[in-house]
C-alpha cells in the first residue's frame, strides 16, 4: 500500500507531465505554410546593424523559401526548397553552413496558390507591373518564385563589412553588379505592401539564383520571353527582433524611403 506522501508525489509528477507535454510540442512546431517570419527590420539594416543573430540552421526551421543577408552583410542569401545559398560579392555562390548567422531576412514555407506564365517581359519595372496585375489583394503579402531562362538578369552583392559598420547606402556604393545573358534560374522573394515601410522593402524584393547554383544576388533587372511564376498569398506575418545593446540604442523611426531606394533599387 502506498503512503500518502508517495501518492502526492505521484500526482505531482503526473500533473507536471500533463502541463509540460503540450508546451514542448508547441515550442518545436514549425510555422504553417505561407506564414512569413521576418528577422530584424530594414531600418536596422539601413543603419548598419549587420551583426548576425540567428543561425541559418534555425532560420530554416521557419521556412524553406526566402531571402536574407549574412553576418557583416556578407553577400545575398536565397533560400530555395529548404536549402540556403550565399551569393558573395566575389561572384561565388556557396551552400550556407548551418552555423553561419544572419542579421536580416524573411522566410516562409512556400505553398503557391497561383501558377501563371508571363511572356515578353522587357525589364524589372515591366515584371513588377505584370505581377501586380496578377495579384488580388495589394494589402496582403506575397511570396513569388519565377523560373525560366532569362535573356537578361542583373543582380548585385555586397562585400563583407567590418566594425564599425557603415550605413547601407555607403556599402552599396561599393557593391558588385553582375550582368548575365541567357541564364537559367529562379528569382525568388516577396512583395510587401507600402505600409511595410520601415519594416521591409515595400514592393518586390527578389533575389536571383541560377539553376546550376553558380550565380546569384539581389535582383536589379530581368528580361525574358516566357517564365513560370508561382505566387503564394500570405496573411500572417511574424517578426523576431535582435536582442542586443546596438539594436536597443538605435532610433528606427522615420521615413527612410529615399535611402532605401538608393540602396536597394538602383538599377543602373
Ligand atoms: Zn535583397
Amino acid at each position: 500500500m502506498q503512503s500518502g506522501i508517495q501518492r502526492r508525489q505521484c500526482k505531482t509528477v503526473l500533473f507536471l507531465l500533463i502541463l509540460s507535454v503540450p508546451f514542448i510540442g508547441a515550442a518545436a512546431e514549425a510555422p504553417a505554410p505561407n506564414v512569413i517570419t521576418q528577422f530584424s527590420t530594414i531600418n536596422a539594416i539601413l543603419d548598419g546593424l549587420y551583426q548576425g543573430h540567428w543561425r541559418c540552421a534555425d532560420v530554416l526551421k521557419h521556412g524553406d523559401f526566402g531571402i536574407c543577408t549574412f553576418d557583416g552583410l556578407d553577400g545575398e542569401g536565397i533560400l530555395l526548397e529548404g536549402k540556403a545559398y550565399q551569393a558573395k560579392a566575389d561572384g561565388t555562390v556557396i551552400t550556407v553552413p548551418g552555423d553561419l548567422t544572419i542579421p536580416f531576412g524573411s522566410v516562409t514555407f512556400f505553398s503557391p496558390s497561383q501558377k501563371i506564365s508571363l511572356s515578353d517581359i522587357s525589364d524589372y519595372e515591366h515584371l513588377e507591373t505584370a505581377l501586380d496585375n496578377s495579384i488580388k489583394d495589394k494589402n496582403a503579402f506575397y511570396a513569388v518564385r519565377i523560373d525560366g531562362v532569362f535573356n537578361h538578369a542583373k543582380a548585385r552583392s555586397c562585400p563583407k563589412q567590418s566594425m564599425p559598420y557603415p550605413p547601407l547606402v555607403e556599402v552599396t556604393n561599393h557593391q558588385t553588379v553582375f550582368d548575365w545573358q541567357n541564364v537559367e534560374g529562379t528569382f525568388a522573394g516577396f512583395r510587401y505592401p507600402q505600409y511595410m515601410q520601415g519594416l521591409n522593402l515595400p514592393g518586390y524584393h527578389l533575389h536571383f539564383l541560377s539553376k546550376d547554383h553558380s550565380k546569384g544576388g539581389h535582383a536589379l533587372q530581368c528580361a525574358f520571353d516566357t517564365a513560370n511564376v508561382y505566387i503564394a498569398e500570405i496573411r500572417t506575418f511574424n517578426m523576431i527582433l535582435p536582442e542586443s545593446r546596438e539594436f536597443a540604442a538605435k532610433d528606427l523611426s522615420g521615413n527612410r524611403e529615399q535611402e532605401l531606394n538608393a540602396a536597394e533599387r538602383d538599377r543602373k
